[in-house]
């Protein structure tokens, strides 16, 4: 373990114990994770890990502690560290910044920073905008960070490539290591981000299906595969005639929120296109609750992460895999 500053002892290992299980039995009464039971004694305490306490299940004859079944679940790390990474994550660090702050291993940070950006997805599986909605779309350069030349898990021989990857000219399409970046954004506030694979009429028409509300009134840009949209009020401005705007008919909310993904984005040096939803989906998470500040975000992600059916879910990447429209796609079209 590095020498942690006095900063890092100001968080009290009891005193992160009560934190957690006020917020793990919050909206729920304390009960069993396995039989949901609230036949509930106590169970001792533990000498290494203050302010953690163990109970026993009457109904099942089991014991179990505040993080049984939970995210928090089995990890060496105390809790302190898990609120740190969590903070951290909501100001956009990267997981090796935050290796380095909390002073755990990157795989170590890599792995809560997967798991945690996961659990914040849970927040964002039902949202689906309403009214006037602006969209727009941006080929990001994401090739194979991390993976062999062509992908898969293949060893390379050598230190996975850490730098940005060089673009091609022309349109963006995930073989070409551009894949789009839809932006379906709410003028009452609400956004949407998509990863998809490429910007055909038929990715376009689906990503708007789930994104936005049938019947809502749709502004974009000129480009053709949003002009072929159905089950819209569609009007556009054409950035070719050098038309960016009339009257309320424009698309900069949007651009204004591209604006604000790139350098989001930039932190990480370069996105494997396979992880690219998972960090689109997390981006949207923290527009969506920018009302709140890092502290508030922190709060709702580590609420989820202990619920132990978000949890497990996220775990398995279940949420992400929902957000990941590659596959989603390629099945409609063969
Ligand atoms: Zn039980």
């Amino acid at each position: 373990m590095p020498v942690l500053s006095h900063l890092h002892h100001l968080f009290n290992a009891e005193q992160c114990q009560t934190y957690i299980h006020t917020l793990r039995w919050k909206d729920r009464p304390l009960q069993c994770p396995r039989c949901q039971s609230q036949a509930i004694g106590r169970w001792g305490t533990y000498q290494y890990r203050p302010g953690c306490k163990r109970y026993w299940c009457h109904g099942c004859k089991r014991t179990f502690t505040d993080l049984t079944g939970t995210l928090l679940h089995r990890s060496q790390r105390p809790l302190s560290y898990w609120i740190l990474a969590t903070f951290l994550l909501c100001l956009a660090c990267s997981s090796r910044r935050i290796a380095r702050e909390v002073g755990v291993h990157i795989r170590t940070s890599y792995r809560w920073c997967w798991w945690l950006r996961n659990v914040a997805l849970s927040y964002e599986m039902q949202r689906q905008l309403e009214g006037t909605v602006e969209a727009d779309d941006l080929y990001h350069t994401a090739g194979h960070k991390g993976q062999a030349p062509h992908g898969g898990k293949k060893a390379l021989g050598r230190r996975a490539r850490g730098r940005r990857k060089k673009r091609e000219p022309g349109r963006g399409h995930y073989d070409k290591d551009r894949p789009a970046i839809i932006a379906w954004v709410s003028r009452q506030g609400a956004v949407v981000l998509h990863a998809t694979r490429d910007f055909t009429v038929q990715t376009v028409q689906k990503a708007a299906d789930i994104a936005v509300h049938a019947g809502s009134r749709l502004y974009t840009d000129s480009a053709s595969s949003y002009r072929a949209l159905k089950g819209y009020v569609h009007e556009f401005v054409n950035h070719t005639q050098k038309e960016y705007a009339r009257g309320d008919v424009h698309e900069n909310r949007a651009e204004c929120l591209f604006s604000l993904l790139k350098p989001y984005l930039r932190v990480f040096r370069g996105i494997s296109k396979c992880n690219l939803p998972g960090y689109v989906g997390f981006f949207q998470f923290l527009r969506n609750f920018r009302q709140l500040n890092a502290f508030e975000q922190a709060e709702l992600i580590l609420q989820a992460a202990l619920d132990p059916t978000i949890a497990r879910r996220a775990q398995r990447g279940e949420f992400v895999t929902c957000f990941d429209h590659f596959d989603l796609l390629q099945t409609a079209i063969n």
